[in-house]
């Protein structure tokens, strides 16, 4: 990167209110170029300012001088056998993420990171195994959204609009990165953007409870929770954020969430099965209880393996055992099909590269010795970042 790159700003992450201060405060021009430029990069996918054709030419040539327009780096497009696309993207620092598209009947979900790792290491997660390297900034975060919607587009072209859907459910926990995802979110619900309801942009979590009550200050997206255990003592050992934040309150959390909109909005419960350990029938009567004042849909993801997991995936029969006493208590319930696994792109088959920086497995040993849980080092990360 040369030194003239380095001071440049990068457009890309920036969402209408920046972008206006950034054309008015810094090069002194009108507050609707803003919207012009929007438009170019997120509804054209143009990221030179000289494509910009309703620019005059000495406003491009003061973008080209303090500006630039620079994506996540693809070193990876993959294709699966039922339409599944997976990108690989490499990061400054060596390290990589990974975002997936997902094509169904009626819409075409793209399944976006918010951190390089994630250091709250669920026990059933790739992700959460490879530990933590940093947070994504905006620009990286809809940075993927942007190369997605690109990879479908011919330039010059009707755009395609295959992406419909975003779901922060890639590798990281995304209210741990709150205000970068919030801005990325923000973009992709944007008219000058890319325009999605906010129904179609879902956050998910792992249930960090203070940053559910910020969220529900600031926007309006779906909420996925995932909630994997129908009581404390288990998905304390699941989830390890469950010590520090656990079940009741993370679903007062959520019912605060809700409790805002005028209509009928539901969380989205999701509960990855694995064998013998959560989908035991006893369980699932258990859940029937715990969401009952929790108005949901409830979405059963069946375990991705991946190598010495410790974990497998029910079988068929469990499975539906296990949703049918759901269902006959009344809830609206599907079993998530697994889409992609050929190329390792399903739910929690994300590794990406992470350069571990939390030395999680050194500092684990430490806490334990010291009598902290893992769980307790993850809220004081949340606590010095977010509150
Ligand atoms: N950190 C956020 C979002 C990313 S994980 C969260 O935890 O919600 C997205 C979803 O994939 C979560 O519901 C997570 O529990 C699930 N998941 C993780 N590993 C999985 C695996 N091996 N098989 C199936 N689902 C998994
Ligand atoms: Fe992080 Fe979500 Fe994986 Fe848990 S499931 S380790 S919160 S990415």
């Amino acid at each position: 990167m040369t030194e003239q790159t380095a001071q440049k700003v990068n457009l890309l992450g920036m969402g209408l209110p920046a972008l206006e201060a950034f054309f008015v405060d810094r090069l002194g021009e009108k507050k609707f170029r803003a919207i012009q430029v929007l438009k170019w990069i997120h509804q054209h996918g143009v990221d030179n300012f000289d494509d910009m054709t309703d620019i005059s030419k000495a406003t491009r040539a003061k973008l080209h001088e303090c500006a630039e327009i620079v994506a996540p780096e693809v070193t990876y497009q993959k294709d699966s056998k039922d339409g599944t696309r997976k990108w690989v993207m490499k990061m400054p620092g060596g390290s990589a993420i990974e975002t997936v598209f997902i094509p169904e009947d009626d819409r075409g979900t793209l399944c976006v990171s918010s951190q390089i790792g994630c250091a709250l290491d669920c026990s059933f997660c790739s992700t959460g195994k490879q530990g933590f390297n940093r947070d994504l900034s905006t620009a990286e975060i809809i940075g993927q959204v942007w190369i997605a919607v690109r990879s479908f587009d011919q330039p010059g072209e009707k755009r395609q609009r295959r992406v419909t859907n975003v779901v922060m459910m890639g590798m990281g926990e995304p209210l741990l990165n709150f205000d970068n995802v919030v801005e990325a979110m923000g973009l992709m619900m944007e008219d000058n953007a890319y325009g999605l309801s906010k129904r179609r942009v879902t956050l998910s979590t792992s249930g960090v409870v203070p940053a559910i009550y910020e969220l529900a200050k600031v926007t309006d997206v779906a909420l996925a929770l995932s909630l994997h255990a129908p009581n404390d003592a288990l998905r304390n050992t699941l989830v390890p954020v469950n010590r520090k934040y656990n079940i009741e309150s993370v679903l007062d959390a959520c019912n605060h969430y809700m409790s805002r909109f005028s209509e009928k909005r539901v969380v989205t419960i999701e509960y990855t099965l694995m064998n013998e350990v959560n989908d035991k029938p006893e369980l699932a009567h258990e859940l029937v209880e715990v969401l009952r004042n929790t108005p949901c849909k409830i979405n059963l993801i069946p375990f991705n393996p991946f190598p010495n997991s410790g974990y497998e995936r029910p079988s068929n029969n469990r499975m539906h055992k296990f949703r049918d006493i759901l269902t006959a208590a009344g809830y609206n319930v599907t079993i998530r099909k697994t889409r992609g696994d050929d190329i390792d792109a399903a739910c929690g088959q994300l590794v990406g590269e992470v350069t571990d920086k939390t030395r999680r497995s050194d500092r684990f040993i430490e806490a334990v010795q010291l009598g902290q849980t893992a769980a307790e080092l993850a809220g004081a990360r949340f606590q010095r970042n977010v509150l």
